[in-house]
């Protein structure tokens, strides 16, 4: 997808602080922390939000879990706990129309919506 900023990230046309990268996964820092620590985890194939995924996306999306648990170890919150949140349209807020899950930790998170 050629305007989109996080297709723009994974082939590096766009500047990222990196933390994780595999065949299917690319993660980076979110540009605007919610946390202190915020990773945007997005898989490398272009899909703008859950609603475009498919049957074929099962892995895909089971290989995005998995990277999401190495990046909370690598980054140590594995054991003190993570979120992990995925806003699929607007009334999400989802504002990037790149699937991506944001891993959030390193401060208690109390607030619950669901
Ligand atoms: P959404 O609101 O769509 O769920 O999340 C989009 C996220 O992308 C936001 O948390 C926002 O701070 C982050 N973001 C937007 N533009 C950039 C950018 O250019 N670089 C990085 N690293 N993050 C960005
Ligand atoms: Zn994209």
């Amino acid at each position: 997808m050629e305007d989109c900023l996080f297709c723009k990230i994974i082939k590096g046309e766009v500047p990222s602080n990196k933390v994780y990268e595999d065949d299917y996964v690319y993660a980076f820092k979110d540009i605007e922390p919610a946390a202190p620590v915020h990773v945007l985890v997005v898989p490398k194939k272009h899909i703008s939000c859950l609603n475009e995924m498919t049957e074929d996306d099962e892995l895909l999306i089971g290989k995005i879990h998995t990277a999401i648990t190495k990046i909370a170890k690598q980054l140590g919150v594995d054991e003190k706990g993570y979120r992990v949140i995925n806003n699929c349209g607007k009334d999400a807020g989802q504002t990037v129309m790149h699937l991506h899950f944001h891993l959030l930790a390193g401060m208690e998170m109390g607030e619950k919506i669901v």
